[in-house]
């Protein structure tokens, strides 16, 4: 068996970690080519030195002497360059936030599969992404729990069968209490999830559920399924994953214990399994799954996410950004929990949409919520 060369961005991140461990878990069939990180500088050095890869680059400073490693120029530059080498078989996008996309559409422009984690850069890159495969030929496997699901569940069948897309969701901590109750809860709590184990933006979104709104989004533009096909169910298990309807009225469904390095790994070996490292399924201890309906009057986020993906165009980027800047607010203890939804509300409201069809007027739609969010909370 030929070894699948990869390429991990944002190693040092919670994505990017397990997927390292994916990688060294199985030396025959994955070779780990390089390493790009973020600021985590000493993380980055630890990984270099426990699993060598050939090239690494980190995005602030970095001085290191190893000779099995070649050291890539730092910043953008480096993530770029990372982000398409050519040995690459298959990039591992885990790096969070808006800052994805760039190296995404540098991967695409290669011709790379990608091992996408990343939801911004769909959610606000659509347009773009669409047209970067379609000019050069790359591939996105999600790497995100609900999206490979959805990807796995789909091979049942063929695309025009296809009803309706189900995303699960956890529901977080916070799911049953009711506007008024949850207005007040503080950051520590929010950071306390039940049943993933993932970095602190996406906890404090799984709790709000913008996570799952962005998750809608990106459903609905990575299989080009409209938002009125998708709906969104509680479960609070977390052991299914999605479901796909199809025409004749099956459901399938993806399961397994809620573990990211599962997911990750499918993308990589994608259209072939191998033996993981994650612990089996076993539905005769779990007993029962429940489900309940997750309607987007009831959630805010959710209805705020149907509405973004309606009007598309910078809408959604609005969406995402505007989210981003009130949870950053909200860490750092300067608006209310209950305040991130009306923050967001209130950016889309304002919001002028226009087509996002270059990455100027997606950064600059993202500027303009982010400054949006912090000129009525901090000036
Ligand atoms: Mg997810």
């Amino acid at each position: 068996m030929k070894r699948k060369k990869i390429v991990v961005l944002g190693s040092t991140g919670s994505i990017g970690k397990q997927a390292l461990e994916v990688i060294s878990a199985d030396p025959e069939r994955f070779e780990l080519l390089g390493i790009a990180g973020g600021g985590n500088v000493s993380l980055l050095t630890e990984q270099i030195d426990k699993y060598k890869p050939k090239y690494a680059c980190a995005f602030s400073a970095l001085e290191i002497n190893r000779s099995e490693t070649k050291l890539f120029q730092s910043g953008e530059q480096g993530t770029l360059r990372m982000a398409s080498l050519e040995e690459a078989d298959v990039v591992v996008n885990g790096i969070s936030g808006f800052s994805a996309l760039k190296p995404l559409l540098e991967s695409l422009k290669a011709g790379k599969r990608v091992a996408l984690a990343n939801k911004e850069s769909i959610v606000c890159g659509k347009t773009i992404v669409d047209t970067y495969i379609k000019q050069y030929g790359g591939e996105i496997l999600p790497v995100d729990s609900e999206q490979s699901a959805l990807f796995q569940c789909m091979q049942s069948g063929n695309n025009s069968e296809i009803q309706s897309l189900i995303l699960t969701c956890s529901g977080g901590r916070f799911w049953r209490n009711t506007a008024e109750e949850i207005e007040n809860i503080t950051p520590e709590q929010a950071l306390n999830h039940p049943t993933w184990n993932m970095g602190q933006k996406i906890t404090i979104d799984s709790a709000t559920l913008f996570n799952k709104g962005l998750e809608v989004i990106e459903a609905s533009y990575l299989f080009d399924i409209p938002g009125n096909c998708i709906e969104v169910l509680i479960h609070p298990q977390s052991i299914v994953h999605s479901m796909v309807g199809f025409c004749d009225g099956t459901v399938i469904a993806n399961m397994s214990n809620p573990d990211m390095r599962l997911p990750i790994q499918y993308a990589m070996t994608y259209p072939d399994r191998s033996v993981s490292v994650c612990q089996k399924l076993s539905l005769g201890d779990i007993r029962s799954l429940e489900f309940y309906d997750a309607k987007p009057e009831r959630y805010p986020a959710l209805r705020m996410a149907y509405d973004a993906l309606e009007i598309g165009g910078t809408m959604t980027t609005v969406y995402n950004a505007a989210n981003e800047a009130a949870v950053e607010l909200f860490r750092k203890g300067i608006i209310s929990f209950g305040e991130i939804y009306r923050a967001v509300d209130y950016v889309m409201e304002q919001h002028a949409v226009c087509s996002a069809d270059s990455i100027e007027v997606i950064c600059s739609a993202d500027r303009e919520a982010r400054n949006a969010v912090y000129k009525k909370y901090t000036m």
